[in-house]
């Protein structure tokens, strides 16, 4: 009989994930969770609604493979905007388990054996392990701080013949930045000169603040028609707990990624995917949560204003960057336990989201909360 202590591990490097691990930290000592990103509020009792009409409807066997052809038409309509070209809900949408099941086909569809796959460090943690597996090696290349804007020259350093996917995640989790349009046109003449392909992770599309504006890969001629690019209804509809997205990339790589996806999960759960395809016409459902979270990330400024963390810059996610540089000189996972255990306040450390482990003294706030819980937040930071 094999013994599981002797069999190789296939990700050696890898632990539990930093969110389940500062999320039981939070329960175990009751303090209030900022560290895991998802919302304290309730999702909209419409969406609710349908999903209950859809299920007592009988709408509970498997839907197909690809998703379930209402909502796929629904998001070809939602992209227009993006492109002139129009999007194939047949072709280019597939629905997937979250959007971490959308960047995981898509990365085992699209990496092969010893193929190098840049990955822009803080890196949200799936995609190097998700590069492993498939047997690829990911090439880190740190983003500049303090705006975490990318360094185009050691980017073009990093890349070499076997290069063959960039990921990116606009907006980007864990720094709060956005990527201008003029950058993924450099982007887009980069990977055409060099024929790469694009992964843009883009779950954090409707928060974006300031008058700034979400440019996706999709709207990009060149990124368009070689890249995917991975969405979360999730993040969207406040519901992180139905795990469901999509990804869309032009028909030959759908074709690749659907190979896998049908032998992760096969299909994705049918009331759900009928629900959204119904509140997903009226655009008033996502259009507005900018302006929503805006709200949210500006009151836990202010509450945070007299405390001795200092913030980044946050423009898209509902995640805010604080230094704590002016307070203690521990690593920051050490900095984030304490703080959970001692101060009540869970949040998430930057250092997991490098692969080299650098520590810049930053801990990531998830925002998207109620107001109540952000002002109790806060007032126990502003004690620290
Ligand atoms: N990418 C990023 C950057 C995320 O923050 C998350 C977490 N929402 C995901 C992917 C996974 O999304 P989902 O919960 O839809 O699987
Ligand atoms: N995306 C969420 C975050 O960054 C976590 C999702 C998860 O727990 N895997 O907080």
């Amino acid at each position: 009989m094999i013994q599981a202590s002797t069999t190789p591990s296939k990700l050696p490097q890898v632990g539990t994930t930093i969110f389940t691990e500062m999320s039981a930290l939070a329960l175990e000592h009751s303090a209030i969770n900022l560290s895991q990103g998802f919302p304290d509020f309730p999702l909209d009792a419409q969406l609710i609604d349908l999903v209950k009409y859809y299920m007592t409807e009988g709408h509970n066997q498997y839907a197909p493979m690809p998703g379930v052809p209402a909502l796929r038409k629904q998001i070809a309509s939602k992209l227009k905007p993006y492109h002139a070209d129009p999007f194939d809900a047949d072709q280019e949408i597939t629905i997937t388990s979250g959007a971490t099941e959308g960047l995981f086909a898509t990365i085992n569809a699209l990496v092969h054996p010893l193929d190098e796959v840049i990955i822009l460090d803080p890196s949200y943690d799936l995609y190097a392990p998700a590069v492993v597996l498939a047997g690829g090696n990911p090439i880190h290349v740190e983003l500049e701080l303090p705006d975490f804007s990318i360094n185009w020259d050691k980017l073009e350093k990093a890349m070499s013949p076997r290069t063959r996917v960039v990921i990116i995640n606009n907006p980007n989790n864990p720094a709060g930045s956005i990527l201008p349009r003029a950058e993924l046109e450099r982007l887009a003449e980069l990977v055409v000169s060099k024929d790469l392909m694009v992964i843009s992770d883009e779950v954090y599309e409707h928060m974006v603040y300031d008058g700034l504006q979400h440019h996706s890969i999709l709207s990009v001629p060149d990124l368009r028609d070689r890249g995917v690019a991975v969405f979360s209804f999730g993040k969207t509809f406040h519901a992180t707990g139905w795990k469901i997205g999509y990804t869309v990339a032009p028909p030959n790589i759908t074709k690749e990624l659907r190979k896998v996806h049908q032998f992760v999960t096969f299909s994705v759960n049918t009331p759900i995917q009928l629900a959204i395809a119904d509140y997903l016409s009226d655009p008033d459902h996502y259009q507005g949560l900018s302006v929503f979270f805006q709200e949210k990330r500006d009151m836990f400024l202010n509450l945070m204003a007299t405390s001795r963390f200092k913030p980044l810059p946050s423009r898209g996610t509902y995640f805010q960057l604080m230094s704590y540089a002016d307070i203690s000189d521990r690593p920051d996972r050490e900095m984030a336990h304490w703080m959970t255990v001692e101060h009540g306040v869970a949040s998430i450390p930057i250092s997991v989201f490098y692969q080299n482990g650098r520590d810049h003294k930053l801990l990531r706030f998830c925002f998207g909360k109620n107001t109540s819980t952000l002002q109790e937040a806060a007032k126990k930071l502003c004690k620290i």
